[in-house]
């Protein structure tokens, strides 16, 4: 939602809810994880007050165990942090867990999957990042999508396999055969004039009945 009408929220939900998108996708960025900072809880909050769609709340940000009950009370029903902003990641999948929300670990461009190891099979989603967290502009890596079948070995069945950075029609595609089941988009949807378009676009891109 990075990029959508931040003086609208409400028409710009309601366009994606009749777009048929399943889930929102908020990235949280701090400005020391990431150079960029983005929003925090209480725009999660402005959300929750205006949709039933799940909201798939991206931390990327320091020492995020701090603000877990903040997101929960603000309405996330999903957390994601980075692998490489935790020293106790399973605290914090726990901690998640605990408060009733599903917990997604997020892998960096330049971090070796073996990272999330200790975690791996506890958690519900893990999030492959296709560019570097934090940067805009930057080109999709396809070789990065090699990750999501390392994941799927050392992780089992049950994570949700998300790709984050970079995916649009043309991109799609090769995320979906490489393993990926939930694709973040930001500019091929807000970039796009109609929201029901660029979902079927993307949709078809993908070879995907649903999802996206
Ligand atoms: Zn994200």
């Amino acid at each position: 939602m990075l990029l959508c009408n931040f003086g609208d929220l409400r028409s710009e939900t309601e366009r994606l809810e009749s777009a048929d998108f399943r889930a929102l996708h908020l990235d949280v960025m701090d400005g020391v994880f990431v150079p960029n900072f983005s929003y925090g809880m209480t725009v999660v909050r402005g959300f929750r007050e205006i949709t039933e769609l799940p909201l798939d709340v991206h931390l990327m940000m320091v020492e995020p165990q701090k603000y877990i009950a903040d997101f929960h009370a603000a309405g996330a029903d999903l957390i994601t942090f980075h692998i490489e902003a935790a020293s106790d990641a399973q605290g914090v999948v726990n901690h998640i867990h605990d408060l009733g929300m599903a917990a997604g670990i997020a892998i960096d461009r330049d971090t070796p999957v073996s990272a999330i190891r200790k975690v791996a099979e506890t958690v519900d989603l893990v999030l492959v990042m296709t560019i570097k967290a934090g940067f805009g502009g930057q080109k999709f890596i396809p070789a990065l999508l090699s990750k999501l079948e390392e994941v799927r070995a050392m992780a089992g069945d049950r994570p949700i396999l998300e790709v984050d950075g970079g995916v649009n029609q043309a991109t799609a595609r090769a995320c979906v055969e490489a393993g990926a089941e939930w694709l973040v988009a930001g500019s091929a949807v807000f970039g796009e004039s109609d929201y029901s378009t660029a979902h079927q676009q993307l949709q078809e891109a993908a070879g995907m009945n649903s999802g996206c």
